[in-house]
């Protein structure tokens, strides 16, 4: 019988556990308390826990946090972390330091499923789902990796590998864990952020989950025609359906969703772009990140001048809408926004959604 690892767990969950074991719920808050608030995952060093109740965990479930295989550091001060997973795939976390916070890119799949053509994880295809134990264990790894320096990652976005609505029980699992406020990691829903390339019913199901994490929406286009071609998902769900979804999302009062739009030379870089990008957010409270696109060997496309950026952002910026510019971190190591990509037979490339 295969163990369970209790990393995957919601609290309530290894409350159940503790009593299928005979155990009272209390010995369940224990266990959250070691795993989500001291990060102490060896069951033996779990002190206040009764010998027994220990050694009839072991029976049935370890505490596996994922160990980096490689840790590639940028020039720019970011790390790109590396797990090889059970079953031989890779995948990659990127840390991000800016003044005083810390962000952790997270996968939530090994590669990725939707081909969006200017992603180097897209090459791959999806390999699997990452489990929710897998999705909390890249927070927990990161965070110990920062103990030493006496610091944690201030903000998580769920932007590496994969697409995590689609994968969606085990990304809802896994903001329920991090956002748990008195058992789990303890961290605000207002410091988590899931990107999706815009699966209209997971963007409905997660705005009913009552969780109030940040959306943020990878648009890249204007028009249905370009964003086509670009991301074969939007002949799914249109940019139409894609922007009333958005409109629906629950936002609280000072909350924004983010959109993410990969800047690309004579595809999506005009200021006729602009314009219509101006228009289809109209109404929504909104930012746009432009991303100007990080090269790979093989890539179709190429970073527009400095100058076009700018004037782009200008248009926006006219129309009320806060838009900055985000030169990617971690460039260098293939950590960027683009770029991620791990696996056995590729890992001289990397990865990221
Ligand atoms: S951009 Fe995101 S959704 Fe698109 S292929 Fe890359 S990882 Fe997948």
């Amino acid at each position: 019988m295969s163990r369970v690892n209790l990393v995957g767990l919601l609290p309530a969950e290894l409350e159940d556990l503790a009593v299928g074991l005979g155990a009272s719920r209390y010995r369940g808050r224990q266990l959250a308390t070691w795993i989500f608030r001291k990060s102490v995952f060896d069951l033996e060093a779990m002190t206040d826990l009764p010998k027994d109740f220990r050694a009839a965990l072991a029976e049935r479930a370890v505490v596996e946090v994922l160990e980096p295989e490689r840790l590639t550091p940028s020039q720019d001060g970011s790390q790109k972390l590396v797990f090889a997973l059970h079953g031989g795939s890779r995948i990659s976390s990127v840390l991000m330091p800016d003044d005083d916070r810390m962000t952790l890119c997270v996968s939530t799949q090994a590669g990725c499923g939707f081909a969006c053509a200017f992603c180097l994880t897209g090459v791959m295809g999806l390999e699997r789902n990452l489990t929710a134990a897998e999705i909390v264990g890249q927070v927990l790894a990161a965070n110990r990796l920062l103990e030493g320096e006496g610091r944690r990652a201030t903000h998580i976005v769920f932007m590496g590998m994969g697409e995590p609505l689609a994968n969606y029980a085990a990304l809802v699992k896994s903001l329920r864990i991090l956002t748990d406020a008195k058992l789990g990691v303890a961290y605000s829903p207002r410091r988590l952020t899931v990107s999706t390339v815009g699966l209209v019913p997971g963007i409905e199901k997660l705005g009913r989950e009552d969780l109030k994490v940040n959306l943020a929406i990878s648009l890249h286009a204007t028009t249905d025609d370009v964003r086509s071609r670009l991301m074969p998902v939007n002949r799914s769900f249109d940019l139409a359906a894609l922007m009333a979804a958005v409109g629906r999302y629950p936002l609280a009062s000072r909350q924004r969703v983010f959109f993410e739009y990969v800047m690309l030379e004579d595809v999506n870089d005009t200021a006729d772009d602009a314009r219509r990008l101006a228009r289809l957010l109209r109404g929504l409270k909104a930012k746009v990140n432009l991303i100007p696109f990080n090269d790979w060997e093989g890539a179709k496309f190429r970073r527009p001048p400095l100058a076009r950026i700018l004037s782009f952002q200008s248009v926006l910026l006219d129309a009320g809408i806060t838009t900055t510019v985000r030169w990617s971190k971690g460039e260098d190591i293939g950590a960027a926004c683009g770029q991620l990509r791990e696996s056995p037979a590729l890992a001289s490339v990397s990865e990221s959604g």
